[in-house]
């Protein structure tokens, strides 16, 4: 066995084989592959195949797409047929709601080049004529979906990997990992050792227990999962033998279940409620090619389902159940990048639709190892999106969670009740007495909105097949169900509303304790974080910036709001989602000669935003700081008293008003909520929420990781020229950034006017048309209470971003008028901010 690599990949599934094959291809021929079994022996051999391109992610479905088209090309590379059926994938709407999410999808599709077609019930029937159309109103079509034989498809790889100098060996266990002083990686398993400069984890249902050799707890639990296959049909085998084409794969969503021709007979596979997580610390030293006992008692109700959809199912006996872990993760989407606190340590784990995505994840993983960064924004599927806080027992119940919702309306405000409510700032209780009706961010309990007191929807409200409940988080029984999901207006749109016109008008409190926060310390500590970041780091204390970290190649990668805190000590908050992220990105850019320190701060300090016209006159009554805009002017911050409280109160917000953001030592929380609320009374004080946030914030153009600011677009594109400053003879991604301008931009962040709205405002990844043709995508949307308009920010070709350009969105599948206005619509020149 070769005891030195460049790179070792972990884990000989098609996730493992697709990394190694292209590291290969990216020109890595020194490259590894360790499997302790056989290839395939782990889930891949007993997956169903399917290629499901659907999915609401921008990055996942390009990963997915990416696969669909690598997989028909294998064949001619390695002469292996990778056993690829492109049949169709046809998937089914029953209620208006589920609709909806096709139109949005489609938006999704449509800017990625992915294509789709909209089908009557008619049509339906024509390329699937064994199923009926009993209340369906509509279907959506992918021509280029299908299925695959998982493991021809490994071996294709395989054999395209070792064509370009790979190695694989089998019948190798991985039985521990340890850095070595200078860096290199030591593999050691049962047949030797290897010594290589990179690792890449992609064990499967194993993953728990490779990361424990490194010390890491991975966010990936499995689930059981079912699929069954019916003796053969006499219709279909009918159909074979007159030559008629493979019905396609049939997705009934509402009912939780896809199916397929296989072998003559039906493939049947439900995700139904109830799956029990499995494998929790990981299989068996012996497990190979494992399935469990079926349990069919808890599919009865899908079966029942598909056999009145497809009578024919319900006409022949099942031959074979397959019951096998799936792995998963808590928002379902697999788990691809660095792993954090380790160098050259990479995860390519946590893949419930593995097949699929395993050509994509291969490519970009490859990308991010070779050449430092991935070319497509990854985000979603980042290892570093969860936290501490997903241990063993959130993933548990987090992970079934995950699965039992594949099928479901995957609205864009919807909050799952799983896991919840975990991690809650002291203020939880009062802000939920005044009505809060919350969310949750990275563990963390949000309040979105506050409902009014006694509010609950109506009997006829709910009343609907389309309604969900959402009573206010953890789920108490009897409260009232307060919040209806939908991809259009919906109960709470105007109480959102007045959230905003309160706030402006007079003066609101919000809780933004989930940012993540940290401080940079030390002799080393300006020189570091200006040579790293955009923007001219604050040289006065007080003073305070908003700064970028670009990737390489000069994409946005963490946003940062730094505050000179003291001599030598920075304090710099970022976007509570991106915690792991973003610190792991600081920890390991700094210098280790100990003249830079890192400190992390985000539970150790609470936030609490006031902000409004009367926000000064509040503050005014609990302190003796002056508070006057020549003493305390917008962008400074200052170390202050609120009654007995030490508070660093920093003059910036993110909804263009006058306001302060408290950062405070978190167990006084609750003292200056009171302090705040007492002297706010007087001037009718309110709470306001994350959803007029995000209103307000897009009425003054603000922009968003990873919406507006993403690696996929430079900085410029993005609009951040303000925050760069090129004074500096340097920061991480400056000649990246010079050289992207040099060879023009193919994008132009824009704020957009949407016209004749009626009652779906844009979201984000709607496609943007002049006459035929794509011209660019919806980054955020929705509505500007302040303004009275419905607005959207956009990335657009530049020869169209000049305001007065008309456009148009396609929203839920109708066509709107959009016009490219001047950026922040209101309060361009921000006099209230500066107030
Ligand atoms: C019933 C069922 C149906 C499915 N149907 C579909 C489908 O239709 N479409 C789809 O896209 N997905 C489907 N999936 C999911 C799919 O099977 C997985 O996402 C995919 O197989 C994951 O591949 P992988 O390479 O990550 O994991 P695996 O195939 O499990 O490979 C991991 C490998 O790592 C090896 N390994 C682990 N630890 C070590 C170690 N210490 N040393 C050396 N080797 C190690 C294991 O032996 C194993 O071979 C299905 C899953 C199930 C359970």
């Amino acid at each position: 066995m070769k005891t030195t690599a460049r790179a070792v990949v972990i884990g000989g599934g098609v996730v493992g084989v697709s990394t190694l094959y292209h590291l290969a291809k990216m020109g890595w021929s020194d490259v590894v592959l360790l499997e302790r079994k056989e290839l395939t022996s782990g889930s891949t051999w007993h997956a169903a195949g399917l290629l499901p391109l659907f999915n609401l992610s921008y990055s996942v479905g390009k990963l997915h797409q990416y696969s669909v088209n690598l997989y028909p090309t294998l064949e001619a590379e390695t002469g292996l047929h990778a056993g690829l059926s492109q049949v169709t994938n046809i998937r089914l709407a029953t209620t208006k709601d589920r609709m909806d999410e096709y139109h949005y999808y489609a938006g999704v599709a449509r800017t990625i080049g992915v294509d789709v077609n909209f089908l009557t019930p008619g049509q339906v029937k024509d390329i699937w004529p064994l199923a009926n159309m009993d209340g369906v109103i509509g279907a959506i079509q992918h021509p280029d979906d299908g299925y695959i034989q998982p493991a021809d498809l490994t071996q294709a790889l395989a054999k395209g990997a070792r064509q370009r100098g790979a190695t694989i060996y089998r019948n190798t266990t991985v039985t521990g990992i340890t850095q070595q002083p200078n860096g290199e990686w030591l593999i050691s398993t049962d047949q030797g050792d290897v010594t290589a400069e990179h690792v890449i984890s992609c064990s499967g249902n194993f993953v728990r227990q490779t990361g424990a050799m490194v010390g890491l707890d991975i966010p990936v639990i499995p689930v059981e999962h079912q699929y069954l296959v019916t003796e053969q049909h006499p219709e279909i085998m009918a159909r074979k033998k007159a030559g008629l084409p493979e019905m396609g794969v049939l997705r009934e969503s509402d009912a939780s279940y896809y199916m397929r021709e296989e072998a003559g007979g039906l493939l049947l596979g439900p995700y139904e409620v109830g799956a029990p997580a499995c494998y929790v610390d990981g299989p068996a030293a012996n497990s190979e090619y494992e399935l469990f006992p079926d349990a069919l008692e808890r599919l009865e109700p899908y079966i029942v389902a598909a056999m009145n959809r497809v009578p024919a199912f319900g006409e022949v006996g099942i031959k074979k159940v397959y019951n096998g872990a799936i792995a998963y993760t808590p928002d379902g989407s697999p788990i691809i990048g660095p792993a954090w606190g380790l160098k050259n340590f990479w995860l390519n784990e946590g893949h419930s639709f593995g097949i699929t995505a395993a050509g994509g994840a291969g490519w970009q993983l490859a990308h991010w190892i070779v050449d430092g960064e991935p070319t497509i924004d990854m985000m979603g599927v980042d290892p570093r999106r969860f936290g501490d806080y997903a241990g063993r027992g959130f993933l548990i119940e987090k992970n079934e969670e995950a699965y039992a919702k594949v099928f479901t309306v995957h609205y864009p405000d919807e909050e799952r009740e799983a896991g919840r409510a975990l991690r809650r700032t002291p203020c939880y209780d009062r802000m939920k007495a005044l009505g809060g009706v919350f969310g949750s961010v990275f563990g963390w309990e949000r309040p979105n909105w506050f409902a009014p007191a006694g509010y609950a929807l109506t009997a006829a409200d709910l009343d609907k097949p389309d309604v969900l409940l959402n009573d206010n988080h953890p789920v108490v029984p009897d409260e009232p169900v307060r919040e209806k999901w939908s991809f259009r207006r919906s109960n709470y749109f105007e109480h959102v509303g007045n959230e905003c016109l309160h706030v402006t008008k007079h003066v609101g409190i919000q809780d933004m304790s989930a940012f993540a926060k940290c401080e940079i310390s030390g002799p080393g500590a300006e020189s570091w974080l200006d040579q790293l970041l955009t923007n001219a780091v604050p040289k006065k204390v007080g003073r305070v910036t908003l700064s970028y970290l670009l990737t390489q190649n000069a994409g946005v990668r963490s946003e940062f709001t730094v505050y000179k805190a003291a001599a030598q000590r920075y304090y710099l908050v970022s976007a509570g989602a991106y915690e792991r992220h973003d610190h792991d990105y600081l920890k390991k850019a700094m210098p280790n000669d100990g003249s830079v320190n890192f400190e992390r701060l985000t539970t150790a300090m609470g936030v609490l935003v006031l902000a409004g016209p009367r926000s000064r006159d509040v503050l005014a009554k609990l302190t003796d700081t002056d508070l006057s805009n020549e003493a305390f002017p917008w962008l400074t911050g200052k170390k202050m008293s609120i009654g007995l409280a030490p508070v660093d109160a920093l003059r910036v917000n993110f909804i263009g008003e006058l306001g302060w953001e408290i950062h405070h030592p978190i167990e006084m929380q609750n003292y200056i909520f009171d302090k705040l609320m007492e002297s706010g009374a007087a001037f009718g004080i309110k709470p306001f929420g994350i959803r007029a946030m995000t209103s307000m914030a897009l009425e003054k153009s603000y922009k968003l990781i990873p919406r507006e600011l993403s690696v996929e677009y430079s900085a410029y594109e993005s609009g951040l020229d303000r925050f760069i400053s090129l004074k500096k003879p340097s920061f991480f991604g400056r000649e990246a950034l010079l050289a992207w301008k040099e060879r023009g931009s193919a994008n132009h962040l824009v704020t957009m006017e949407v016209h004749n709205v009626t009652d779906a405002d844009a979201r984000g990844s709607e496609p943007i048309y002049q006459g035929d043709d794509i011209v660019g995508r919806v980054t955020s949307g929705g509505y500007g209470w302040r303004v009275g308009k419905s607005l959207a920010l956009a990335m657009v070709r530049p020869d169209l971003a000049v305001p007065g350009t008309e456009l148009e969105i396609t929203i839920l599948g109708v066509r709107h008028k959009a016009t490219i206005i001047t950026d922040s619509p209101f309060d361009p020149d921000n006099n209230a901010l500066r107030s």
